[in-house]
């Protein structure tokens, strides 16, 4: 079933439904606010797939290998998927020399 998204028209939250091609937008109801007044958006995910009569054999690859990727990176340990912290500072010191004693105008 395709993947359709909508836009609140009571609180302009923007949500993903999946429906059938026979679910009237108006049917929709916001998961946020629970009012019936979504309009559907035109998604490229979406588009994308009620484009496509058949998916060729590189695309249905390339849907292969993100499901891959996807498994893959569900399956890392928590230590590789945590990696936003800022790394210290005594290691960027140590990785490249600061840039403030390289950058003095040569004739001062
Ligand atoms: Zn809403």
């Amino acid at each position: 079933m395709p993947i359709y998204e909508y836009r609140c028209g009571q609180c302009a939250k923007q949500f993903e439904a999946t429906q059938s091609v026979h679910t009237r937008p108006e049917d929709t109801i916001c998961p946020f606010c629970q009012a019936q007044q979504a309009t559907r958006l035109l998604s490229a995910f979406a588009s994308k797939i009620v484009g496509t009569h058949k998916p060729g054999f590189s695309e249905m690859k390339a849907y292969d290998m993100l499901n891959e990727r996807k498994s893959k990176f569900s399956k890392l340990p928590p230590v590789f998927g945590k990696r936003t912290d800022p790394p210290p500072m005594d290691a960027v010191a140590s990785g490249s020399p600061p840039i403030s004693n390289n950058t003095d105008p040569p004739g001062s």
